[in-house]
């Protein structure tokens, strides 16, 4: 599935990864062979699940780890080679955010400037110009401490553009915020891309990627097991989505996908699957063929509380790629703004 790794459109390549892998000191084998072009100006995704191995990828990407095998080339210079010069071209939003709460945002800013070495005489205007893109102009005096994880989160992405790098890795940067605290990061990230920002995100949330981003990866055990655009990966899963909620107990769900599958309800190669609500079939003509399969549950006994027919959505893509779903709890939006460490809970 893996055909378009390598695409740039005719664009230079921000990232250029060739048989990458990663082996920690205890053995595990965290990536196994990663071939992978990011064109500049792409907003790219890498999606996987908890242990993946998405933030050991972008440990190597950005030089914070050396790879175990394979080549990487970030903004044209070599992560071995040259591991200063990728370090003065990238942004890093981490999974933890590092904001020093005892100073302002104003101040956490002009240390980023410092340390990335922004000439003085550039420093104040750059400072204003970030507070204000990432709408933390009216409280740039305010001590971080004060604020809200989704206000922490975007002083933390400004102060990985403080010297305007062409690529920013964003390692989860989205976790635990409540989704109006992630939309305005969305938008947030969104705003640099459109400035020409190449865009390196790891998320595991997919509607995160849906949204965001124009060409996806999904990492599976330290592989990529897919790329493409959202529309590409939905494209490929084919046909359209029956589900069908089916109330547990008595194997119920289980009688109901076996009839799906073995019915003549469906062409052969329809895909049925047991959710948490019911069934899932996803078939070319679904629309067409789910009253037959609703008659012939009843005919067996099966109660049916509800049925939804829809065009595949980027979580079908997960299952079918993957076998697996993500995790509901994990990926549920619906915490409060969360301050402190909490933000980045894994
Ligand atoms: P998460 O969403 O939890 O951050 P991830 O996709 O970023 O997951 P990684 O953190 O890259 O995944 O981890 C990939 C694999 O490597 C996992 O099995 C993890 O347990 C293992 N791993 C990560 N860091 C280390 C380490 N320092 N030493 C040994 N194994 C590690």
């Amino acid at each position: 599935m893996t055909d378009d790794t390598r695409r740039t459109d005719g664009r230079g390549a921000a990232i250029d990864a060739e048989g990458v892998e990663l082996t920690y000191a205890d053995g595990t084998e965290a990536v196994k062979g990663i071939d992978l072009t990011v064109p500049e100006g792409e907003f790219f995704g890498f999606l996987g699940a908890n242990g993946a191995g998405k933030t050991t990828t972008i440990k190597t990407f950005s030089t914070l780890l050396s790879p175990t095998a394979g080549s990487i080339t970030v903004n044209g210079f070599d992560v071995r080679d040259e591991p200063r010069r990728v370090r003065e071209t990238i942004g890093y939003m981490a999974q933890e955010t590092s904001v020093d709460e005892e100073l302002t945002a104003r101040e956490n800013i002009r240390f980023a400037a410092r340390a990335y070495g922004v000439p003085k005489g550039e420093r104040a205007e750059r400072i204003d110009e970030l507070l204000d893109l990432v709408d933390l102009a009216d409280v740039g005096d305010k001590q971080a401490g004060e604020f809200s994880g989704g206000m922490k989160k975007r002083l933390d992405a400004a102060t990985a553009l403080v010297h305007d790098p062409p690529l920013v890795f964003l390692d989860e940067p989205t976790t635990g915020l409540d989704p109006k605290a992630r939309n305005r990061l969305w938008e947030y990230f969104e705003r640099i891309n459109e400035r020409g920002t190449t865009l390196f995100l790891t998320t595991q949330y997919l509607e995160e990627a849906d949204q965001l981003c124009d060409r996806i990866a999904v990492i599976m055990g330290g592989e990529i097991v897919a790329t493409g655009s959202p529309a590409e990966l939905k494209r490929r899963v084919g046909g359209e989505i029956l589900d069908v909620d089916v109330p547990a107990g008595e194997d119920a769900r289980e009688r109901a996908a076996e009839i799906a599958r073995e019915g003549d309800v469906f062409d052969a190669d329809a895909d049925v699957a047991v959710t948490d609500d019911g069934i899932s079939v996803t078939a070319e003509r679904a629309r067409e063929h789910g009253t037959d399969l609703l008659v012939a549950l009843r005919d067996a006994g099966i109660t049916v509380t509800g049925f939804n027919i829809r065009a595949p959505t980027l979580d079908d893509v997960f299952l079918a790629i993957t076998g697996e779903e993500l995790d509901s709890e994990e990926r549920s939006a619906d915490h409060d703004d969360v301050t402190g460490p909490e933000v980045t809970a894994e």
